[in-house]
């Protein structure tokens, strides 16, 4: 039986502190879930050793992000340590539209305006194991200050206290089982009975 595809797709929201492995989860998730938009940001940070334009970020300058700001051009943005981060409305819109999945990797305040201007996405909160872990995490990658390590930290704990406006709250012990739990979180989405409408309609 061949099932008639759902109409929109699905805005899925992925938060948690630094350190705490979302890109390698990220990374593990799109390797199941080939059909998943994964969506690129705008931000005016530089780029890191290893990051290409276009692919993990789109890299702008403040007023080409402030030019974007003006003209509505984002679904959401926010000032982090010091940045710029956004989201485009446009390609989001045009892959929801088409039925296909967008996942937005991002951080808590621009989760809180994703939330209030679609209250339909699924809001996934990804956390070490414990804090002391992702302290560990965090001195392992031995790259940055103990300053920065300790800004991290305290950043981390503020983003703790958004936690319970997530829907979902994912444990990143081991990379497989969380991007299992995601799929599965997925799955249950996708079940939703206001998904499935369109399975109904002939009846
Ligand atoms: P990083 O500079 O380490 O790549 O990202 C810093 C933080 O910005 C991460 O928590 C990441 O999830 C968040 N972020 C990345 N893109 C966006 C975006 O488009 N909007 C918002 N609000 N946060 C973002």
């Amino acid at each position: 039986m061949t099932r008639k595809k759902k109409e929109r797709g699905q805005l899925i929201v992925l938060s948690g502190p630094s350190g705490v492995g979302k890109s390698t989860v990220i990374a593990e998730l799109l390797g199941q879930r080939k059909d998943i938009y994964f969506s690129v940001s705008f931000t005016t940070r530089a780029p890191r050793v290893g990051e290409a334009d276009g692919v993990n970020y789109n890299f702008v300058d403040r007023a080409e992000f402030e030019r974007m700001i003006a003209a509505g051009e984002l679904l959401e943005h926010a000032e982090y340590v010091g940045n710029y981060y956004g989201t485009s409305m446009r390609v989001i819109e045009e892959k929801l539209a088409a039925g296909v999945d967008v996942l937005l990797d991002i951080e808590v305040q621009g989760a809180a305006k994703v939330r209030a201007r679609c209250p339909e996405a699924a809001l996934i909160f990804i956390i070490p194991p414990s804090f002391e872990e992702l302290e560990r995490r965090l001195r392992g990658r031995n790259t940055d200050s103990e300053e920065v390590i300790t800004g991290r930290l305290q950043k981390a704990r503020e983003e703790y206290r958004q936690i319970p406006s997530y829907d979902y709250l994912v444990v990143n012990d081991s990379v497989s089982e969380a991007a299992g739990e995601i799929i599965s979180i997925l799955t249950a989405e996708a079940c939703r009975t206001r998904n499935r409408l369109h399975l109904i309609e002939s009846v």
